[in-house]
């Protein structure tokens, strides 16, 4: 790995007394496309949640750029440089611009503007749709808000829970598109999954279930253990 950006380890977490997380860990490099991959209830949003602050780790640690952001608030964390975009992504009730407004809250206005011009030429399709209520557009269309909205921020990391979820085979392939060329740009990535077809941008991966990590590696040394194969590849 390269330099490390994020590093979570021991993670204990859930709702009320119920515990999701059961010392969990994970690392980001620096420039490096990370995918978490398990099957549904296995605890995934919980772990980003608590990678983003939005829900208290009971136990454990989470280290951003060399500095322990455990104690810090989501809105320190944003600004420290991690985006989350949600598996719902934007806000549906309000337009792109005013999604793309928020998402890029911290940014001080004038640097803001120019980085509102290079996301909606990163993005033309909804650079058309500026002032349409994001709720209204298609399901890609929206995707491509959510990721334009986590990005205003500036991130050196992306969070994402489920790209893919409500998306057509054909809208997963493009998200998969535009994700490869911001990773191919520097962008850290941390793409929580199901969906197989995100591996082919993994550096590594990690795989996630009954709340604590099982595998660690490359998608080569998964093919190579026959368990994970089965899962996952449903292959024999
Ligand atoms: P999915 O792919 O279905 O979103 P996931 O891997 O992201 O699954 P989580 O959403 O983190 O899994 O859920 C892990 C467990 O925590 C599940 O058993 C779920 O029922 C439980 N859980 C999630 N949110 C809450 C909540 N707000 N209150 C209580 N339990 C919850």
């Amino acid at each position: 790995m390269t330099t490390e950006l994020l590093r979570a380890t021991g993670l204990e977490a859930g709702y009320g007394r119920v515990q999701v997380l059961w010392g969990a860990g994970l690392a980001v490099g620096d420039g490096e496309t990370v995918v978490l991959l398990g099957p549904n209830g296995a605890g995934k949003t919980t772990l980003l949640k608590v990678l983003m602050g939005l829900l208290p780790a009971w136990r454990g640690e989470v280290r951003f750029a060399e500095r322990d952001v455990t104690p810090l608030r989501t809105d320190h964390r944003v600004r420290a440089g991690i985006a989350y975009m949600s598996e719902i992504g934007c806000f549906p009730g309000m337009t792109v611009d005013e999604n793309i407004r928020i998402g890029g809250q911290f940014v001080p206005s004038a640097r803001l503007k120019a980085r509102m011009s290079e996301l909606y030429a990163l993005f033309p399709a909804i650079a058309e749709r500026r002032d349409t209520l994001a709720g209204s557009l298609s399901g890609g269309q929206r995707k491509m808000v959510g990721i334009a909205k986590a990005l205003a921020s500036q991130p050196r990391l992306l969070i994402m829970d489920e790209p893919s979820a409500g998306l057509s085979p054909r809208l997963v392939k493009e998200v998969i598109q535009v994700l490869d060329q911001l990773g191919s740009d520097g962008l850290s990535l941390l793409i929580a999954e199901q969906n197989v077809n995100f591996l082919n941008l993994a550096d590594r991966v990690y795989t996630l279930d009954g709340g604590r990590i099982g595998f660690e590696g490359s998608v080569a040394a998964m093919h190579d253990d026959d368990a994970l194969r089965r899962a996952y590849f449903g292959l024999k």
